[in-house]
Parts: structure tokens; C-alpha cells; sequence
């Protein structure tokens, strides 16, 4: 009654340190080509004959989570170790995907205030032609069109962490709303730091304050749990499928 599993995988996060993994495996290959399922999840132990850690990614804009790499060589796997249905793992990786969409676009609010509150102080503290530049217009529209962005991301991720709230009664995730959520905060940051930077001049270029830090971080959150493309894919689609209320 085992599974098992041979294959390869990158770039997941946090897998250096991991002593457990759950593992998508295709289980049934006629259902994968007609895209009606075929794939499981299972829990499997990081020490188990046939896993194999395969290094670390450097990736920039990552800290504090390496990216690895691994691979299974007939890495065997008992039935009780399935996690939710057979050949229904899809969506329990698409839920968990979900829930880190939402969550980068939270974290996007608060790196967004951040580089707001640096460039605030910063403006009003650094002196040109006699005035700081808080004075001038050039520097306050950029300022005022942060506060638009970090507004709009606040409001827009708030709305959609209700509605996956609202989940268990209403029975519909919103995966529309949370593509869009998604995609714009990690653009909207990225905006954001470059006019952060851009009012710190040439200091916002330094080490000194972690704004260049932040604008990698920024550019990377672009690509994991789907990039830009992929979101606006996901929310086309949802649309064509009559998911047209906002
Ligand atoms: C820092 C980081 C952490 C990550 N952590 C994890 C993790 O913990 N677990 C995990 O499973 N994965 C993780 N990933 C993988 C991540 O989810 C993928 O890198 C991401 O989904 C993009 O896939 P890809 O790299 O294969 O790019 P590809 O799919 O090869 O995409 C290449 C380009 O083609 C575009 N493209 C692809 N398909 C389409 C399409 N249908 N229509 C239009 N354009 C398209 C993409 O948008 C992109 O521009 C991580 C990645 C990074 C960078």
C-alpha cells in the first residue's frame, strides 16, 4: 500500500531547515491530461531513505528564508500518509497558495509605511536651496502618491482577508480578489521604494536606511506564489467564468 515518489524540486522556501515536508505527487496521469485532478499531497519526513536535500538558491531580495532545491529517488511513501483525498491535492496546494498570496500582500502594507515614514522624516529633515525639500512639490506629490498606494493596498487586503473570512458561511473563496490583491501590493511596493529611494537620493541608495534592501525585496515578492502574468491570468479567467461582481 506505499507510494513512491521520484522526482525533483525548487525553490521552496524555508526547506533547508525543514524536518517535514508535504509533497505534490502526480498520482494519476490520465486525470492530469485532462486537467481533472491526478495529483496528492503527502507528508513526508525530510530524513526519509531517497530525499535528498540538494543545496541552497542564493535569491536576491530573500532573507531570512533560504530557497532549496531537492530531489527523491524512490523515496517511499505508506498510504496513511496521504493529506486529504487522492488525486485531490491540487487544490489544497492552490488553497495553501491562497493564503500566501493574501499574506504577502499584508506584509507589502507594512514594508510600503515603512519607506513612507523614512521618506516623511527624511524630507522634512534635508535642507537644499534653504528649504527642506518637503517644501517642494516634486517631493510631495511623491509622498502623497505613496499614501494613494498604501491606502488603496490597505483597504484592498482588508476587503479580501473578510471575504476569505467569510469563507466557511459564503462557500466561495475569492480567488479574483485575491490575485488582485496580490499583484497590485507587490507592484505598488516596488513603486513605492523606487520613490522612496528617490527622495533620499543619493542616501537612499546606502546601506543607511534599508531601502535598497526593501527594493529587492520588493521586486522579488513579483515572482513567488505566482507572478504578475499568472495573477492576471487567474483573475481573466475568473471573469470569463462570470466572476464579475467587485
Ligand atoms: C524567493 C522565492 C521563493 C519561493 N518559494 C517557493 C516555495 O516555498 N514553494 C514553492 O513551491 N515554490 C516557491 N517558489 C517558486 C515560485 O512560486 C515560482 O518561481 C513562480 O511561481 C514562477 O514560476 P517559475 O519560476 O517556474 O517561472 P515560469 O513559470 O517559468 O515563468 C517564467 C515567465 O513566464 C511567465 N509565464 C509562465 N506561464 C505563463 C502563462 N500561462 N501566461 C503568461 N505568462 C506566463 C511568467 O509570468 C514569467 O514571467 C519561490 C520562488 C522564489 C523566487
Amino acid at each position: 500500500d506505499d507510494w513512491i515518489i521520484n522526482g525533483s524540486k525548487q525553490w521552496i522556501t524555508n526547506s533547508p531547515y525543514a524536518d517535514y515536508a508535504v509533497i505534490f505527487a502526480v498520482t494519476n496521469e490520465e486525470m492530469v491530461k485532462q486537467k481533472k485532478g491526478g495529483i496528492s499531497a503527502f507528508f513526508v519526513e525530510t530524513d526519509a531513505p531517497g530525499y535528498t536535500f540538494d543545496g541552497v538558491l542564493p535569491v536576491m531580495g530573500h532573507t531570512g528564508g533560504d530557497c532549496g532545491s531537492m530531489s527523491f529517488d524512490n523515496l517511499r511513501v505508506s498510504a496513511d500518509r496521504l493529506v486529504g483525498p487522492l488525486d485531490n491535492g491540487f487544490q489544497i496546494a492552490m488553497f495553501g497558495i491562497s493564503e500566501g498570496r493574501l499574506s504577502i500582500s499584508a506584509n507589502c502594507i507594512g514594508m510600503c509605511e515603512y519607506a513612507l515614514d523614512r521618506s516623511l522624516e527624511y524630507s522634512q529633515q534635508r535642507m537644499r536651496f534653504g528649504s527642506p525639500i518637503s517644501e517642494y512639490q516634486a517631493i510631495q506629490f511623491m509622498l502623497a502618491d505613496m499614501a494613494i498606494d498604501i491606502f488603496t493596498m490597505k483597504y484592498m487586503v482588508l476587503q479580501t482577508a473578510a471575504l476569505v473570512e467569510e469563507f466557511p458561511k459564503t462557500g466561495r473563496l475569492p480567488v479574483k480578489e485575491i490575485s488582485i490583491a496580490k499583484a497590485y501590493a507587490v507592484e505598488k511596493t516596488q513603486e513605492c521604494y523606487d520613490r522612496a529611494i528617490q527622495v533620499h537620493g543619493g542616501m537612499g541608495l546606502t546601506n543607511e536606511l534599508t531601502l535598497n534592501e526593501g527594493f529587492r525585496i520588493a521586486r522579488t515578492l513579483r515572482i513567488p506564489d505566482g507572478t504578475g502574468e499568472i495573477q492576471r491570468r487567474t483573475i481573466a479567467r475568473q471573469m470569463l467564468r462570470g466572476d464579475t461582481a467587485f
